[in-house]
């Protein structure tokens, strides 16, 4: 019974996660990217536009949508062009479904924490995913975190927080607060170098896993950062956004999904 949950959660979060790289992918196409004035009306073309090659536009043919499978029943490549499908797709496709399958197997989830663990990652990939084509994190998906995670807070974790009795509130939202103006500190410190977009992005996902977890958040994501730019050093393949900048919000994120598995859910 146990192995079907986690089984359907796998698959549910496959299917979420290519949800979300559409829309992050969309979001990028109308909004930053040199061919955004091309989209005259933006929300429509966020919600209804039908996922297509990247190359040529021809949409994707329905078995081609099927999470980590689709990938491979097309064999790698557009029908129409003929110019190869990236591989990130079925293997981000197949961390998120281990994702999902971890997330239940440690036990103890509840429908409500199930809910909140997928709009969480949803939002977390959107920010992933296009700081690291832009170095620009949207606003409005920090924001979505910030609201999720005050209300998993207050009305999930600690439903009788008026009381202002519990000590484990209290250090939930210090560590938070904690890494939020140090990382202020960090951003004068550097002349600017760091992004507002991050420092927002450090409280929010601080809130969510709350202590101890949110502790080691920076550095687990600082650790990520140098191993992956130590990889960059050595392999032309990888590609980075900037040469002097860092997406910080990409091992941010890496690091928070790692921590909320360690934690259990979120
Ligand atoms: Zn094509």
């Amino acid at each position: 019974m146990q192995f079907i949950l986690s089984l359907s959660s796998a698959l549910l979060f496959a299917i979420w996660h290519s949800f979300a790289d559409s829309i992050a992918w969309r979001v990028w196409f109308a909004w930053y990217s040199k061919e955004r004035k091309s989209v005259p009306n933006k929300m429509a073309f966020l919600f209804s536009a039908r996922s297509a090659c990247e190359h040529c536009k021809t949409p994707v043919r329905w078995f081609g949508l099927i999470p980590i499978a689709g990938y491979f029943l097309v064999h790698g490549k557009c029908h129409h062009c003929t110019r190869p499908i990236s591989w990130r797709f079925p293997l981000f496709e197949t961390l998120a479904a281990s994702y999902g399958f971890v997330l239940t197997s440690v036990g103890g989830i509840t429908p409500t924490q199930f809910i909140f663990a997928l709009l969480v990652y949803g939002l977390v990939w959107i920010v992933m995913s296009t700081d690291y084509r832009t170095l620009f994190v949207p606003t409005e998906a920090i924001l979505g975190l910030l609201l999720l995670a005050l209300a998993n807070l207050l009305l999930v974790r600690y439903p009788h927080w008026f009381l202002f009795n519990s000590v484990d509130l209290g250090l939930d939202l210090a560590v938070s607060f904690l890494w939020y103006f140090i990382f202020h500190l960090l951003r004068i410190l550097s002349g600017y170098k760091m992004g507002l977009a991050d420092v927002r992005l450090v409280l929010a996902l601080g809130i969510i896993l709350g202590h101890p977890y949110a502790i080691y958040l920076p550095g687990f994501a600082a650790f990520f950062a140098i191993g992956f730019y130590f990889l960059r050093r050595n392999s032309i393949l990888i590609y980075a956004p900037s040469q002097k900048e860092i997406p910080f919000g990409v091992f941010l994120g890496g690091a928070f999904l790692i921590l909320s598995l360690l934690r259990g859910g979120v």
